[in-house]
């Protein structure tokens, strides 16, 4: 290919024929950078909610909406197009800017009615939606989404199923937007090729089998919030990490991340009982003559609540025995690791039960609320009714501490010093 343009070159040049820049550009070869930016990825949005119901409209640009029948899976797209012998024919509706429709799960599949009045009665398995530049979807309960790329709602029998598939780099640039703690230019650099990196290693290690997607939208793989939220100074620095992730030993590492350690990092090996990631060993979240802890600055660095025992008591029940009383009477730190984050707890009563520390701390923030009990890194003042817990940090305090990295930005270290930091061991590639 590298020749064939050089020979057209000289050819060009000999020819006294000079292309125009742009189209120099266009017919550039494509780099590995432009190849991730096309790479895909299938998302799997609420995959968790049952929901019969969704509104879709163009917010900008003419979608297609593909009505596909039959027990065929999603995947199988283009053998149902294909195929001759479907029973209900597929049919194509456009919706234009501005329009929407409303598709409902019944018994005999999915129909849907649109905006310009036309209904869809058959039941369908699957609705593809594709071709637009904007659309907005919407399940009852939650605000509207923003999504780009193609949709594909289908059926699992007992819900309607969402999946996303857009390029990767709108994926990062959806994610960090979201995630942002910071609006430092090399911590939005450095959690590009973070969310990029983990982003490449869940889809190589195929973060959920027997779905039709390779990711979540949430923490168990990536918060992914379709566009809405995009921030072009992440648009941008996205572009400008080109096609960097973080490596330890030849491979892929899955970095992990929180948004604020409380002054110590603790291990994967602690935390998640993890033996195959050296690159998250326990370590003090100080830069050697920087100053004092990185994440000092952060409102969940220190935090105190104090929770009724009653409450507590109800936790228990609900969290580990699904509902039933005095099943557990009381719980107590079992395992501490040398940073005095509690990684095992010791839940008292009847059948005395272990269960990790992290397992808590995520069961404790649904019951209680995110801004709840922050991290399992806390003293309890025991009182009559209740107990004060004086904690430090906020999340699982494993990998890199974002409060930490824009702690080590405004002190002016470069991201990739600040990806060695958290990531001991690892290099940029
Ligand atoms: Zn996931
Ligand atoms: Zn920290």
């Amino acid at each position: 290919m590298k020749s064939f343009c050089r020979i057209a070159i000289v050819i060009a040049v000999f020819f006294g024929l000079t292309l125009p820049l742009s189209a120099q550009a266009r017919s550039k070869p494509s780099s590995d950078t432009t190849k991730s930016a096309t790479d895909t990825i299938r998302v799997g949005l609420e995959a968790t909610e049952i929901f019969s119901t969704i509104r879709v409209q163009s917010f900008s640009g003419n979608w297609r909406l593909t009505f596909m029948p039959g027990n065929q899976s999603p995947k199988t797209v283009g053998s149902i197009l294909a195929s001759a012998t479907t029973p209900v024919a597929t049919v194509s509706e456009l919706l234009v800017e501005g329009e929407d429709a409303s598709l409902m799960l019944v018994p005999k599949g999915i129909i849907a009615r649109l905006s310009t009045e036309k209904d869809l009665e058959q039941g369908y398995k699957t609705v593809v939606i594709e071709g637009g530049e904007l659309l907005s979807i919407e399940i009852p309960g939650h605000p509207p989404t923003i999504l780009q790329g193609r949709i594909e709602i289908g059926n699992n029998g007992n819900s309607l199923t969402l999946v996303n598939t857009v390029n990767m780099h709108q994926f990062i640039v959806s994610c960090v937007s979201k995630m942002l703690l910071s609006n430092e230019p090399e911590v939005i650099k450095a959690m590009v090729i973070v969310v990029r990196t983990r982003l490449q290693y869940l889809k190589e290690h195929a973060a959920h089998p027997d779905t039709d997607y390779e990711v979540c939208d949430t923490d168990h793989c990536l918060p992914f919030a379709g566009c809405g939220y995009n921030r072009e100074l992440v648009d941008i620095l996205t572009t400008m990490t080109g096609n960097l992730s973080l490596m330890h030993k030849g491979k892929l590492i899955m970095p992990r991340f929180h948004h604020t350690c409380g002054g110590r990092i603790s291990s994967a090996k602690d935390v998640y009982g993890s033996d195959n990631e050296p690159y998250h060993p326990a370590h003090d979240d100080i830069f050697e003559g920087k100053g004092s802890e990185n994440c000092f600055h952060s409102p969940g660095f220190h935090w105190t609540i104090e929770l009724q025992k009653f409450d507590i008591l109800d936790f228990l029940s609900v969290a580990y025995a699904a509902g039933a009383d005095r099943i557990y009477a009381s719980w107590e730190p079992e395992k501490i690791d040398a940073n005095g984050r509690i990684f095992q707890v010791l839940l008292r009563g009847r059948k005395p039960k272990s269960v990790s520390g992290i397992d808590f701390l995520q069961k404790l923030q649904s019951h209680f609320g995110p801004n709840s009990i922050k991290s399992m890194k806390f003293n309890m003042d025991v009182l009559k009714r209740t107990i004060v817990f004086r904690g430090m940090g906020n999340g699982d305090g494993v990998g890199m501490c974002l409060s930490g990295a824009d702690g080590l930005a405004k002190k002016s270290v470069k991201y990739d010093e600040i990806l060695r930091f958290y990531y001991p061991g690892s290099e940029l590639k």
